[in-house]
């Protein structure tokens, strides 16, 4: 994560105003790596289902096609811009197929649910840490320890197959009770 030193372009076009509004959310930029596991916990929060991301440009747009559930981004987006993708999803699910216009009231409402989220996550910063450390890897295991791993696997099968085994009995004792109950009101 790093700052966007750009300032501000307070411009008529609705990208600055909206930059204006969230400044502090604007100035922060994801990499492109951690853009999709971010948007990933956004869309797992408000439940979007799982959106694809690809990147180009530099420009700070983006597009969204809410059908397909995909998103391009331009590259290191902002927290604003990956909130207002986001809020077209957002609208779309909340307020099922009515057009919502940006900056409208239903529209603000919902990026303020997001903005709050992401703040409330303080914007990932402790977890975007993490996953810059690379991963420890694991040694191969050797084939001694396949072999236990394998011998434990049986083990346990072996338990799962005996309650299946105590199950079945139970139920063949129980049919042949029915049979026997059954075939002594016949014979009357
Ligand atoms: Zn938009």
């Amino acid at each position: 994560m790093e700052m966007i030193q750009t300032p501000i372009d307070l411009s008529k076009d609705w990208n600055a105003r909206e930059n204006h509004r969230y400044q502090d959310e604007s100035l922060i930029s994801v990499s492109d790596n951690d853009t999709q596991k971010i948007v990933d916990k956004i869309c797992r929060h408000f439940k979007l289902g799982k959106y694809n991301l690809r990147f180009r440009g530099e420009n700070g747009g983006a597009t969204i096609w809410t059908f397909s559930k995909h998103i391009r981004f331009s590259h290191n987006p902002s927290f604003v811009l990956i909130c207002h993708e986001l809020c077209h999803a957002l609208c779309r699910r909340r307020y099922e197929n009515s057009k919502i216009r940006h900056g409208c009231k239903k529209w603000e409402t919902q990026m303020k649910r997001l903005i709050g989220y992401c703040k409330a996550k303080n914007f990932w910063k402790e977890e975007i840490e993490k996953w810059s450390i690379p991963k420890p890897t694991k040694p191969e295991p050797t084939k001694d320890e396949l072999r236990t791993l394998k011998i434990e696997k049986a083990k346990s099968n072996i338990v799962r197959y005996e309650k299946k085994i105590k199950m079945y009995q139970r139920k063949i004792s129980k049919a042949k009770r029915s049979i026997s109950m059954l075939e002594r009101f016949k014979k009357r």
